[in-house]
């Protein structure tokens, strides 16, 4: 113990990444811990309540290695995972996704992680590693791509997936993708890393274990344990409990169905509610919506309209470009002469046709809510429709999802939605399942990802009762710095981490000025108030003009308007030659004049906009 400084954090002075403390506020960790108190070979000391604690967790002699776990996305949100590790120096990211914005987040496509902290360190990154084509998980790539370039290792559907994104960028050429199998080890600078095969609502789904100089972490990615699987087998909980043999030093597990009790039902369940439905749909026309990368459902839909003797098309980009692919992977496997173009499906009778079809979220621009308003180029739904939606919505997403059933319903269609029938099984793991990995993983430390806070906290309360320490167990932040290793846990100083907004083709630049002046023009409105001016007397020589929009119908309120025009004219009349001359300040004036005088008379703060030309 050379000194105090290195006392408090002794293993984060060793080989740190580039900007390791890139934020000298440390805030966020209280120091007071004394001398005495840190030199004991003591316990770990984090809790799963989040308190920021300082442990250093140092013995006598050789401190262990350090791993850093840095999660820059997915903890407290549902999307945007993304976590990066560190050891002696070198770098792994593990996914690179994003999250859908929020209903206040006007006019944003999508939001994405927060890079910088990526691009102060992109010599020590080895690869960016992905468990899965969710968009969660790969959606954030080409932004990432397009500021660093990574190789990327995923399985083979998850490299078409990227490659259809890459495309869409302009990035095919220049990354490089490099397919990974289970259970065939591949190295990244001292990270050994092994894909496991976990069932998950898409195929091709990993966990990975991840070997490196300070021990074995295990990321499940997203799972559930289905003994029953359309393809591929059930999750491999052999090579799982084998590593938890030899031992895990962290697990950081799928938290998403933290609050469900018991298991997630097998994908099996849903061919047979379907199959069902199929026989009473009779002669009907039968429409399923569901998520276009759940190729599992899709085989499903695939197998039982060959069986009830009905053609097949596909309907939504996402869904035309996810069936393709998968075709050709040989994901999706369909008799000849079962799979129709859209254009022809018209050509059959009813009773002969399944029409598979994205929007099950009620997304607006989504086939099903093109078909609901009967907007749709190639399907008109009515009475001779059976119509399924067989996912559940999202939350967030329900008042869409009913706005689309109400459509359908009114067109005469029969629908059959939410918990009406099994025609839906989650994804993701409940309560039980996610006791199994870890009984079977076994590992030291434990942090629960992918989730709001409250799934977080009842993963960590599972974790707890099925014996995990509550000390070795921690609830994460976005952009915070966890520190195991064999000798203990500690949590460092945060790295930047955030969220991005994408508005077009704009990245990053709409950011909290930009979206409250949207926030704002969405509440109240615009009023435009024009006026030319002398540039020498300030007399007016032309308006002031109001142009309104978002406000009040301006033909039933020429009244008001003619008085906003008179209180800009006494004000401007009221200026100075002095202050007239001065643009600013005759438009502060306009401004503070005309909201006040329009919140008296509307009490409606209308953003105010004054354009004055000097001539
Ligand atoms: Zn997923
Ligand atoms: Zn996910």
């Amino acid at each position: 113990m050379e000194n105090m400084q290195k006392n408090i954090r002794p293993r984060a002075q060793k080989s740190p990444p580039a900007s390791t403390g890139v934020r000298k506020n440390a805030s966020r960790m209280p120091a007071r811990q004394s001398v005495q108190e840190t030199a004991a070979p003591e316990k770990p000391r984090r809790s799963y309540h989040p308190r920021r604690r300082k442990d250093t967790g140092a013995g006598a002699g050789t401190p262990a290695i350090p791993v850093r776990i840095m999660p820059l996305g997915g903890l407290g949100e549902v999307g945007k995972n993304i976590t990066l590790y560190e050891c002696q120096g070198e770098m792994i990211l593990v996914d690179c996704g994003i999250v859908f914005p929020d209903s206040d987040m006007f006019g944003v496509d999508l939001v994405i992680p927060d890079f910088t902290y990526l691009v102060q360190n992109k010599e020590n990154i080895r690869g960016i590693v992905i468990t899965h084509g969710h968009e969660d998980h790969i959606g954030g790539l080409p932004y990432l791509l397009k500021e660093i370039n990574l190789p990327v290792y995923a399985t083979r559907l998850t490299i078409g997936l990227i490659n259809n994104k890459l495309e869409e960028h302009g990035l095919v050429r220049s990354t490089k993708l490099v397919e990974i199998t289970p259970r065939r080890k591949f190295r990244l600078g001292c990270f050994t890393i092994e894909p496991i095969h976990v069932n998950h609502s898409i195929p091709d789904a990993v966990a990975l274990a991840i070997s490196c100089p300070a021990g074995v972490i295990l990321q499940t990615g997203d799972f559930k344990i289905d003994y029953t699987p359309i393809t591929g087998g059930p999750t491999d909980l052999v090579t799982i409990a084998e590593y938890g043999e030899r031992g895990v030093l962290a697990l950081l597990s799928d938290s998403t169905n933290a609050e469900r009790p018991g298991f997630t039902a097998t994908e099996q369940k849903v061919g047979a509610s379907i199959e069902a439905l199929f026989s009473r749909a009779g002669k009907k026309r039968v429409i399923i919506a569901t998520f276009a990368s759940n190729l599992y459902r899709i085989q499903q839909l695939i197998d039982l309209a060959v069986k009830a003797g009905r053609k097949v098309a596909v309907s939504g980009r996402s869904m035309v470009n996810n069936t393709q692919m998968a075709l050709e992977l040989g994901y999706l496997h369909a008799p000849e002469n079962v799979l129709i173009d859209i254009e022809e499906i018209n050509r059959y009778p009813a009773e002969k046709i399944v029409l598979v079809t994205t929007g099950s979220q009620g997304e607006p621009l989504s086939a099903l809510s093109r078909m609901a308003s009967a907007s749709h180029r190639n399907v008109r739904v009515g009475p001779n429709d059976f119509i399924i939606i067989s996912a559940n919505p999202i939350p967030g997403n329900e008042k869409m999802v009913t706005k689309v059933v109400n459509g359908l319903l009114k067109l005469g269609a029969e629908v059959i939605y939410e918990s009406m029938y099994d025609v839906h099984v989650s994804g993701h793991a409940c309560q039980e399942e996610q006791k199994l990995m870890l009984t079977l993983a076994r590992p030291k430390y434990f942090f629960p990802v992918h989730g709001e806070y409250k799934q977080l906290k009842k993963h960590a309360q599972t974790a707890a009762a099925v014996g995990v320490p509550e000390e070795n167990i921690y609830i994460g932040e976005n952009g915070d710095c966890i520190i195991v290793s064999a000798d203990g846990l500690t949590v460092g100083e945060p790295v930047p981490a955030g969220a991005i907004m994408v508005d077009g083709l704009g990245v990053g630049d709409v950011g909290n000025v930009v979206l409250r002046d949207r926030r704002h023009l969405s509440e109240d409105g615009l009023v435009i108030v024009a006026a030319a001016l002398d540039a020498r007397t300030g007399t007016i020589l032309a308006g002031p003009e109001l142009v309104s929009r978002g406000f009040v119908y301006v033909r039933e309120n020429e009244k008001l308007m003619d008085e906003t025009r008179d209180q800009v004219r006494e004000v401007l009349g009221s200026m100075s030659t002095l202050d007239l001359r001065d643009s600013g300040s005759v438009r502060t004036r306009i401004r503070e004049t005309t909201s006040a005088f329009l919140y008296r008379k509307t009490k409606r703060s209308p953003m105010i906009l004054p354009i004055i030309m000097e001539v």
